[in-house]
């Protein structure tokens, strides 16, 4: 609709101030690959042709004729215009506006805010950022510089005009039926000078034999005006076509679309099931890690098929512990004319999923074995999120220790197996030792481990969160238990020393215990118990957890998330240590009660921060430490 001076009149729309951010970024960004805007104008088209496709299982009447869901795009290279029709589900007004006029899609809002957490230079670069998340429809606009939409939704008798130039309003007005598509939607971009490219003879139908030639619905070129259709894009669903015909090119712009992510999967499994139920699943392991990984919801994205109809794209395929995998699974065998939830709660819909997830951890496996250094890197990005699965899901358990990969004391660069571990056991060593932490440099260097070098007794560096929860709750690998060094007694006196270390014994002398037993008295609000300790080697002191009760690790954790409180630790002096015995000594001297009590407190809080905490009091700590060091100058 125009007025007399040609402009379009229409009900003005203000942008949601979210899109208007993304726009201006869009337009202003100096985004190098602008091609992703044909990707993902014909993954919303292919989209919506799905999703008529399911709704006309239940509803025959809304396909408007039997010729089949198709995508075209007409160039008028000399208007400088390109349309991308699809003949899918449509949008009414609501849906218009809900779509185009604000966030939908949950990868543009985890784009936008990841930008406003980058910083400087980083937000310079936010163009970057661009790439790695699917941006949606506005992205548009970074080669158009006006966009209209025509869409009619399938089944009723209205349809509508969206159109904007990308700065802050949009307009919409009422499409006479006469000049609406039967059903779908037809976007048309207006390039701007960086777009005119696009109309170029042959780019556009290139650029999709390039990027989209996986999608599932065909896709035709008309070049200009008169010519006939060319096939870009077969519309063939990949899945269905034999490995050996598949490169490994068309995997990778599969896994693209799918995941919405611009990397290279570091693993790509296709197989056929065949038996009692059949299905094909192709499966992919992404190589960086998406950006809601670690969100609390543990999104499955799954898009289950059946018979080639998309039934669903988040279906809960596999479980929560391998929610990183991105997979589309085709079925023969579920049954098409009942609701989405029904299908899932199907026993042949369990069957699927628990051999999905068998040939995962297969896969998995013999990559491990046979691809030692892609393995690393999806353990690197994955492996916190495979460990949920040791807790939640024990028949797992074995298969994924096979997989788990360790830092230890011994080797930090994480790729150490339990087997190894257990290979390597010492005399007399009966458990398998691990300390929990935030920071694995960190624990490298804890005081606890010093008895434990001394002996040549490797300890698991367990620094992701998911630790301290699967730790606590497995019985063990191969019958020897999981032990923190940081809980309880440690008992590895019986380890042998390795050659020219020394470790303190717990044996000593009646003046220390004495000393000991007046820093529990002085410390009795913060400590649970001062005791004498076999495993430091260096070090004064450090804290241990009580023998029963909670890892220290796992009750931070759940004291942050107001559940439980921490309990008071131990305090294990090391008796051989100068200090300890210098201390011991004056005690029992009888003089200078204050400078033990100061000592006291001191070595606690040190050892507190050797822990990564503060101290009970800093001001407190400052005062005790600023006093002993004057006495020691003066
Ligand atoms: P996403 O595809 O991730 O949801 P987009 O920004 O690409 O995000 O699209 C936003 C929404 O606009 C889609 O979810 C869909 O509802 C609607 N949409 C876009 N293009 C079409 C189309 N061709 N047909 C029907 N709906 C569409
Ligand atoms: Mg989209």
């Amino acid at each position: 609709m125009t007025d007399t001076s040609g402009a379009p009149t229409g009900t003005p729309h203000a942008f949601q101030a979210d899109v208007a951010r993304l726009l201006h970024l869009m337009v202003h960004s100096i985004y190098s690959d602008r091609d992703i805007f044909v990707r993902e104008l014909i993954s919303n088209a292919a989209d919506a042709c799905e999703k008529l496709r399911y709704e006309a299982l239940t509803h025959p009447g809304l396909i408007a004729d039997e010729s089949g869901f198709s995508i075209r795009i007409t160039i008028d290279e000399n208007a400088g215009r390109i349309t991308i029709a699809d003949n899918g589900i449509g949008m009414s007004h609501d849906d218009l506006v809900s779509a185009l006029g604000t966030i939908a899609s949950s990868g543009t809002r985890a784009f936008l805010d990841k930008l406003s957490q980058a910083e400087g230079e980083e937000k310079a670069k936010g163009a970057d950022l661009i790439g790695q998340f699917g941006i949606g429809f506005y992205s548009a606009f970074m080669v158009a510089d006006k966009v209209t939409v025509e869409t009619r939704k399938a089944g009723t008798q209205e349809a509508h005009v969206w159109e904007s130039e990308g700065k802050g309003t949009y307009l919409t007005w009422p499409l006479s039926l006469d000049e609406a598509p039967a059903h779908g939607t037809r976007v048309t971009l207006h390039l701007n000078e960086e777009g005119l490219d696009y109309a170029k003879p042959g780019r556009l139908a290139h650029i999709i034999r390039e990027h989209s030639s996986a999608i599932a619905i065909p896709v035709d070129v008309i070049e200009k005006d008169g010519d006939e259709p060319v096939r870009a894009a077969e519309g063939s669903a990949l899945w269905t076509r034999a490995k050996s015909d598949i490169t490994p090119e068309e995997y990778a712009d599969f896994y693209r679309g799918l995941a919405g992510q611009f990397d290279e999967p570091a693993l790509t499994i296709h197989w056929r099931a065949e038996g009692r139920q059949e299905y094909s699943v192709l499966a992919f392991v992404p190589g960086a890690r998406p950006f809601d990984l670690f969100e609390p919801a543990r999104k499955v994205r799954g898009k289950l098929y059946v018979r080639r109809v998309l039934i669903t794209q988040d279906a809960d395929l596999v479980p929560g512990w391998l929610r990183f995998i991105r997979l589309v699974v085709d079925s023969s065998d579920l049954p098409l004319n009942v609701s989405r939830e029904m299908i899932q709660d199907s026993p042949v819909f369990a069957a699927i999923r628990k051999g999905i997830v068998n040939r995962i951890l297969q896969e998995l496996t013999k990559t491990a074995e046979s691809e030692p250094d892609t393995f690393k890197s999806i353990w690197t990005n994955f492996g916190a999120v495979l460990k949920e699965g040791l807790y939640e899901d024990p028949e797992r358990r074995d298969a994924l220790f096979k997989l788990a990969r360790f830092a230890t004391s011994k080797a930090t660069d994480g790729a150490r197996t339990l087997a190894d571990y257990v290979s390597e056991l010492r005399p007399n060593q009966t458990d398998i030792w691990y300390i929990t932490g935030d920071d694995q440099k960190r624990l490298e260097k804890s005081p606890q481990l010093e008895g434990f070098r001394a002996r040549g007794i490797d300890v698991l560096l367990l620094s992701d969160p998911v630790d301290a929860f699967w730790v606590s709750t497995a019985v063990g690998y191969d019958g020897k238990p999981f032990k923190s060094v940081t809980q309880g007694t440690a008992d590895i006196a019986n380890v042998p020393l390795l050659e020219g270390k020394t470790a303190p014994s717990k044996e000593t002398s009646a003046d220390v215990a004495t000393l000991l037993a007046f820093m529990k008295q002085t410390l009795t609000d913060n400590v649970d118990d001062v005791r004498a300790s076999d495993r430091l080697a260096e070090s004064a002191a450090c804290l241990v957890a009580p023998a029963h009760g909670r890892d220290r690790r796992l009750e931070q954790i759940l004291a942050q998330g107001g559940m439980g409180s921490i309990s008071k630790p131990v305090l294990e002096i090391n008796p051989s240590h100068p200090l300890v015995a210098a201390l011991a000594a004056r005690f029992a001297k009888g003089d200078d009660k204050a400078l033990i009590e100061d000592a006291a407190w001191v070595i606690h809080d040190e050892a507190r921060i050797a822990d990564g905490e503060a101290p009970i009091d800093a001001s407190e700590f400052i005062a005790r430490l600023t006093r002993i060091m004057t006495r020691a100058a003066q």
